[in-house]
């Protein structure tokens, strides 16, 4: 089978100052062994607390993070340690969509110089910057007559939208969503995906989503990664996750998922605080928010077992 994104054993670290006077220097693990595979017209959702390390994951990828060990390749070529004259040429290949719709667009230009900047950058104009950009309003469903509008004249999810005609622009490969509807209204946030998931079909798109929203996951991807403290504690397709999650920490975020109608149980919510990844517990990092930890969890990380469906981290399955 051939893979549009292969990621083997990544691992970012990060070495910071421990207090400002002691001199000492800590190693974070921000990634730490992350390794999964991305088919083209699929979709993985990468799942977990913030501080989990999804999002160093994804700026890794894009190469706005420096990989301590590990290997990526994309459509085969490795990925990591490119010049920065390479990344750029990759980057038309790789695009994201960034959180806030508000900060990731210049205010200064017009909403057709934003969509067309990386057409114009490739030297991929052909007819003019007009056409391109009424064209590009048009796939996500913005009025093609706003192209001369500025960004401040839009709400969060038609800026949002702008944001994803610039990334679709290149025609890429694949696009990192980071927490891409986080910021939106629930309905909005609905409609967005939806968006998403047409121009997936359209123009044959796999997507990185990254999200702390197991639900909203839940609804675009194929198959869901869930970290926990810079390693993937389970991952398998989605269906096969949610309706039968194996690992205790899965089956804390599903639990903890609002019911329609229902009142959320106490006992349902996600318990503890995510221990710092400069000072994660030893043996399995989840352990002390674990309602199933057995003796061996306090001092032996568990391997990742691979099952049936999917693979899971956790002494449970040995
Ligand atoms: Fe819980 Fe132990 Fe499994 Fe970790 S390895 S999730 S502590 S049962």
């Amino acid at each position: 089978r051939e893979f549009l994104l292969e990621v083997l054993d990544l691992r970012t670290w990060f070495e910071t100052k421990k207090g400002l006077l002691s001199g000492k220097s800590q190693r974070i693990r921000a990634v730490d062994g992350v390794s999964f595979c991305l088919e083209q017209n699929q979709t993985l959702g990468l799942v977990g607390e913030s501080g989990c390390g999804k999002t160093t994951l994804g700026r890794t990828l894009l190469g706005l993070e420096a990989a301590s060990a590990g290997d990526v390749r994309f459509r085969g070529r490795p990925l990591l340690h490119l010049s920065r004259k390479q990344m750029d040429q990759m980057r038309r290949h790789l695009q994201v969509v960034f959180q806030d719709p508000v900060s990731s667009l210049n205010p200064r230009m017009n909403v057709m110089d934003i969509i067309t900047e990386g057409l114009e950058r490739f030297g991929m104009l052909e007819g003019t910057k007009q056409e391109h950009a009424r064209r590009l309003l048009a796939e996500v469903g913005l009025d093609k007559a706003m192209i001369y509008r500025f960004p401040h004249e839009f709400s969060g999810g038609q800026r949002q939208r702008i944001n994803i005609a610039r990334a679709v622009s290149l025609r890429p490969d694949l696009v990192i969503c980071d927490e891409a509807v986080s910021a939106l209204d629930v309905s909005i946030q609905a409609q967005v995906i939806n968006l998403l998931l047409n121009l997936q079909e359209t123009h044959h798109l796999s997507y990185l989503f990254i999200s702390h929203d197991l639900g909203v996951v839940s609804n675009i991807a194929d198959q869901v990664a869930v970290m926990y403290l810079g390693r993937i504690v389970e991952i398998g397709a989605t269906a096969q996750i949610i309706g039968e999650p194996c690992h205790p920490y899965t089956q804390m975020l599903i639990a903890a998922l609002p019911v329609a109608g229902q009142k959320r149980a106490e006992s349902a919510q996600v318990k503890g605080e995510t221990p710092s990844p400069a000072d994660p517990p030893p043996g399995c990092h989840f352990h002390p928010r674990c309602p199933k930890a057995i003796a061996v969890c306090r001092d032996t990380a568990p391997d990742q077992i691979r099952l049936r469906d999917r693979t899971v981290c956790c002494h449970l399955y040995a």
